[in-house]
């Protein structure tokens, strides 16, 4: 069993119930690992992850000689399918919730907008991650990379267009995890199955995410001084008391203090807010048209 720790640098989103239960919390968490595990695998040469939409879910069914052969592309091989358990398992333990009561998330309504962005808790602190095989094929590199990738790039578990999800590996240095033990490892894979599995083979849906197909940039700007994020909107007191745009501040919004007190302050609304309303429309709007797809579009407004 592997154990690997993770610092939260922003609150953790791990599913939309908040329960002291392990394996609800972990499955969201399972959801982005995934995500990236399969992204990082359809980058590689050769190496089909299905597309449960235009490829038909795994198995692929096949008789050859009077017998059974299914065939599980690579990410369901580690992720499970049916009929076919996961590879491994994975327990958090740690962390703290944000706030307690989920059903009245933090309210974000930047200056001028009447719908605003709801933040719910989360998780702050420490976490451990604890690997638990299930298959003698599976080796912790698998997730490892792809957790490597993620904690630098990315974020993890739901919600990470919020600002949630930001981590970082203790340890990091220690780990050693090499790009070319994932591929060795996804090779070995092919001929460590038990009788009547095969490998799906076939092309990579152009729909479903490829780490060969993003890219990836950390933005830093210059702050004045130590409290420039108390001057954020939404997170700074706004107008009067009574009037529609009034915002209390986050001195006297408990959860928003205690988000601020894990260590983190949630900026992501009034950035979203910037991008799709304020200055930064010129990175997008030209002529009065709408340079980007709907698709991204969405996403900001998320
Ligand atoms: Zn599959």
């Amino acid at each position: 069993m592997e154990t690997i720790k993770l610092k939260l640098k922003t609150p953790l989103w791990t599913g939309d119930i908040d329960t002291r239960s392990d394996i609800v919390r972990a499955s969201g968490f399972m959801g982005s690992l995934r995500w990236w595990t399969e992204a990082l695998m359809r980058g590689l040469e050769k190496t089909f992850v299905c597309d449960p939409v235009s490829d038909g879910r795994c198995p692929e069914k096949t008789e050859q000689q009077k017998k059974e052969i299914y065939f599980y592309c690579l990410g369901c091989l580690l992720f499970g399918a049916t009929g076919l358990q996961r590879a491994f398992k994975i327990q958090l333990a740690g962390g703290k919730s944000v706030f307690n009561d989920n059903s009245q998330p933090i309210k974000i309504v930047p200056g001028g907008r009447t719908n605003g962005w709801r933040l719910g808790s989360g998780l702050w602190g420490d976490i451990d991650i604890s690997v638990i095989p299930y298959k003698a094929y599976f080796d912790p590199v698998l997730i490892l990379l792809p957790l490597l990738v993620a904690t630098r790039w990315g974020g993890l578990g739901a919600r990470t267009q919020h600002g949630y999800g930001v981590t970082d590996i203790v340890g990091q240095a220690e780990l050693k995890v090499e790009a070319a033990a994932f591929f060795n490892q996804l090779t070995t894979i092919k001929t460590m199955l038990p009788s009547g599995f095969k490998i799906r083979e076939g092309a990579d849906s152009f729909a479903m995410p490829n780490l060969k197909e993003m890219f990836f940039a950390k933005i830093r700007f210059t702050a004045e001084g130590n409290d420039w994020w108390k001057g954020v909107d939404g997170i700074r007191e706004r107008g009067k008391r009574g009037q529609n745009d009034y915002y209390r501040g986050w001195t006297k919004d408990f959860k928003m203090n205690n988000w601020i007190k894990s260590g983190s302050v949630p900026i992501a609304p009034a950035v979203k807010n910037w991008l799709r309303y304020g200055g930064g429309k010129v990175l997008w709007e030209k002529n009065q048209q709408n340079i980007i797809t709907q698709r991204g579009k969405r996403d900001w407004r998320n």
